[in-house]
């Protein structure tokens, strides 16, 4: 593996001390006696024979695990890996934008190279990890690793006894589940006016294995609500939700996340090459020139999953539309809208700026399919249709598996 020269770092020209807010924890000093959980290694075992992908089979340096309360800026301190390396690594995860979502029980390995870091893991969980591996004196790589495994299906079934929320959370709901159901049925049914007590739901729920151990993570696959005499249906068919009758729960998509049009100025590009080190630096997004207070709007119905500040990107936003698509917007100046909140196509929830490093005022907006970013002015966008007439027999057998599901356990 080549190994670079490196230079005497200019520590000085790095921000002070950014305290990374990780995962939905807000931000609290560490305490001076904090014990720290890094499993050091012998150093027999740090050299075990080199890898052939960047998926390395090295022995890390250092595990740790965080905890809540930790910030980045702390991780590195405590490990003495460097706040240069810290920035560096920043700067790659613009392109992923992976640090952020970090929380406590997530682990980190670092692999060092005669005292600088060579190589970063972020394991989320056992179907997920982000390496990021020095690809220069100053820059890193990112990779990413998803891992299908099994998913295996439960109903989770109750009646409405107080608010959805308070009955969803008591059959077992987790809160960001009982917000995209609240997101798919928002067109049809009132959460706070509508339900009365003695309706009743049904959700088949989907949770990830990877070799029998759950992964933490979940899909939703059917819903059902009784309201007195109103029957409320999803069922996810390849990612999209579509109602007993098989139309589309969701508006259209809108291809741009502004009301004017603006100059594009700078395509989605995954090969793009970094102007300096000529080295691959993807552009995971479509860069509009909007000036700094544009409107910016929800492309597609979801759920606000992130409000958060990058160094690199800013103050940026992610939605999630249903199981299949996320956005996103960065280099912001505003955000109208919080963690958690659902939001509607068209609906404003941003201001442009020019936050993070950023060459000039400009909203950078991805779409994502399927975890990937893909060309938001060139990716098939969802459609208000229904299911096309040749899924119809698909659809229909999958929509009659859930509801069986279903009637198995609400009829209790
Ligand atoms: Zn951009």
């Amino acid at each position: 593996m080549k190994r670079f020269l490196r230079k005497p770092l200019m520590l000085g020209v790095f921000l002070p001390a950014v305290a990374l807010t990780l995962g939905a924890f807000s931000y609290q000093p560490l305490h001076s006696d904090l014990k720290l959980p890094i499993q050091a290694l012998p150093d027999s075992e740090l050299e075990s024979p080199e890898s052939l992908s960047r998926v390395d089979v090295r022995v890390p340096d250092f595990t740790y695990t965080i905890q809540r309360g930790d910030t980045l800026s702390t991780i590195f301190d405590m490990l003495d890996v460097g706040q240069a390396a810290m920035y560096q690594v920043l700067e790659s995860d613009v392109s992923i934008l992976a640090l952020d979502t970090l929380k406590p029980g997530d682990q980190l390995s670092f692999w060092l190279y005669e005292g600088q870091l060579d190589q970063l893991e972020l394991r989320f969980s056992p179907a997920h990890q982000v390496v990021f591996s020095r690809a220069g004196e100053e820059t890193f790589e990112y990779s990413e690793v998803r891992v299908e495994g099994e998913w295996k299906e439960e109903v989770v079934a109750g009646d409405i006894n107080g608010s959805f929320y308070v009955s969803a959370k008591r059959a077992g709901l987790t809160a960001s589940e009982i917000q995209k159901v609240s997101a798919l049925l928002q067109d049809k049914l009132n959460f706070r006016r509508d339900l009365r007590a003695g309706d009743s739901f049904q959700v088949v729920r989907a949770k990830q294995y990877i070799e029998g151990e759950a992964t933490g993570n979940t899909r939703l696959e059917g819903l059902r609500i009784l309201n007195r005499s109103r029957e409320l249906t999803a069922f996810n068919f390849e990612g999209q939700y579509f109602d007993l009758n098989g139309d589309s729960l969701a508006r259209a998509f809108m291809r741009y996340p502004t009301k004017g049009r603006y100059r594009l100025s700078s395509r989605f590009n995954p090969f793009r090459k970094h102007p300096v080190t000529g080295r691959v630096r993807p552009h995971n997004g479509t860069d509009f020139a909007t000036p700094i207070g544009t409107p910016i709007l929800a492309t597609g119905d979801g759920v606000v999953t992130r409000v958060t500040k990058h160094p690199y990107a800013g103050l940026y936003i992610v939605i999630e539309h249903g199981q299949k698509y996320k956005t996103r917007f960065l280099h912001l100046s505003k955000a109208l809208v919080s963690k958690g909140q659902t939001v509607s196509r068209g609906q404003k929830i941003a201001l442009s700026g020019n936050s993070g490093r950023s060459t000039g005022a400009h909203l950078h907006y991805e779409l994502h399919i399927n975890g990937r970013p893909v060309d938001a002015m060139k990716a098939a966008i969802p459609v208000a249709e229904g299911v096309n007439q040749a899924d119809r027999l698909a659809f229909d057998s999958l929509r009659d598996r859930l509801l069986a599901q279903m009637n198995k356990q609400g009829q209790g």
